[in-house]
């Protein structure tokens, strides 16, 4: 570690001085720290712990499965609308009655792609990016060859993203539905949600944003946007834990229109009349299949709980300043080592993770985890990807990373890492 300017680089202490000044900084102790040292660049993986989660968690095992028993569900109905509603208002720009939380992303995702091309016959082209997530590119795939449909596929830029010109070109009067990610899993790139949701509609298209890598990082407006669609995970920057269910958005114009394809009792509007013949719910609730976990709702509420009570424009401004001490911290100390940034260089461009190019990345990062006490992730097949989350991550703790990181490359401590086999990267 030192202290001095090396190459005009941020000191140690000018990351200090940021914490000092930082508003959301109260936050970080809300959170559960196992290890002082580790420095966690991996929020918009897994998110931390939230220590109210573990308070709502234990009464809701302990007091509401515990005691309750089957009664319990007089409150657990509620849950994935309720909780649904907090996070649209908090986070998505959505008003009430068009979000519910349940299943997972992938699950949603099926659910709204299929009943948005089931609702545009003679529409046969579903329009997504080939530098898409993988599982939103292999559901676009299935859903295609079980409905014989086509996959039109506009190229990513591994750094910049989508551009909506290319989108423009892609898009005709054979469209039924366009999909995308609202920021890239990779490049952390920010696409414009509202240019290509405009580009969508202008040809009779309906239109299904991805928002994982996206809310509670960045501010989103479902509503005044006029998006279509949505879904998102729950378990990355809202902090709800992993496997905690997802969420989907279905515009109040829309709800009418749409049938979604899994006809599940919870998904009935009168659920327990429990008829003969499946009649959906006229609002969000169809979206619902079967039955969801009180636990992972709980999660999800506390979470929302606590970005609502920060503010999104907050959370934005401080992943904005993380991840530009990030960037001149890797242009002053890793660009002599062969790293190059493989995110947008303009803050307004990018989420809250930043991609480092290296031909060893999957070495460095095995070292960092291994060896340095810093939790970075490995994208195949040359990047390194490091996302402080604003509610959870010093600016000192970004400092130490790099530090470490740096030292790491410099002393060769990666050699030989990348050769021991990792399932999860
Ligand atoms: C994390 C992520 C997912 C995860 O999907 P699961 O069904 O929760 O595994 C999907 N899409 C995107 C864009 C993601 O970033």
């Amino acid at each position: 570690m030192t202290d001095v300017a090396v190459g005009g680089a941020p000191t140690r202490a000018d990351a200090l001085a940021l914490d000092a000044e930082d508003p959301l900084a109260g936050f970080v102790d809300m959170f559960v720290s196992a290890d002082p040292r580790l420095c966690y660049l991996d929020g918009n993986s897994l998110g931390r712990l939230p220590k109210a989660t573990r308070d709502r968690l234990a009464d809701v095992i302990d007091l509401e499965w515990g005691v309750e028993l089957v009664r319990g569900w007089e409150r657990w109905i509620e849950l994935p609308t309720r909780v649904g509603d907090e996070l649209g208002a908090a986070l998505l720009g959505a008003g009430p009655g068009q979000v519910v939380v349940c299943d997972s992303t992938t699950v949603n995702l099926y659910k709204l792609a299929a009943a948005a091309v089931d609702a545009q016959p003679g529409r046969q082209v579903v329009v997504t990016d080939d530098g898409n997530f993988p599982t939103d590119r292999y559901v676009i795939q299935g859903l295609a060859a079980e409905r014989n449909l086509e996959v039109r596929w506009v190229p990513t830029d591994s750094v910049d993203g989508v551009a909506p010109e290319r989108v423009a070109e892609a898009v005709r009067d054979d469209t039924a539905l366009v999909t995308l990610s609202l920021v890239d899993f990779r490049s952390g790139a920010l696409a414009d949600l509202a240019a290509v949701t405009e580009q969508a509609h202008r040809v009779g298209a309906l239109v299904l944003w991805d928002l994982s890598h996206a809310a509670g990082a960045v501010p989103v407006d479902l509503d005044s946007a006029g998006v279509d669609l949505a879904v998102g995970c729950t378990y990355k920057y809202l902090n709800a834990g992993p496997g905690a269910p997802a969420y989907a958005y279905v515009a109040a114009g829309l709800q009418g229109r749409l049938r979604q394809p899994v006809w599940g009792w919870f998904g009935q509007r009168d659920q327990f009349t429990m008829g003969p013949a499946y009649e959906p719910d006229a609002g969000i609730g169809q979206i619902l299949t079967g039955t969801p976990s009180p636990f992972g709702l709980a999660a999800v509420e506390e979470g929302v709980r606590l970005l609502a009570d920060a503010g999104i424009t907050q959370v934005r401004a401080k992943g904005q300043a993380l991840t530009s001490l990030l960037i001149d911290l890797a242009d002053a100390w890793l660009a002599p080592l062969g790293f190059e940034v493989a995110s947008p260089r303009d803050p307004k461009r990018r989420g809250a993770h930043v991609a480092l190019a290296h031909p060893d990345a999957l070495a460095i990062g095995v070292a960092l985890r291994r060896t340095a006490d810093v939790v970075p992730d490995v994208r195949p097949p040359n990047l390194l990807r490091l996302g402080p989350a604003p509610l959870t991550s010093r600016f000192v703790e970004v400092w130490d990373a790099l530090d470490r990181l740096r030292e790491l490359v410099v002393n060769g401590g990666h050699r030989g890492s990348g050769e021991v086999g990792h399932r999860v990267t």
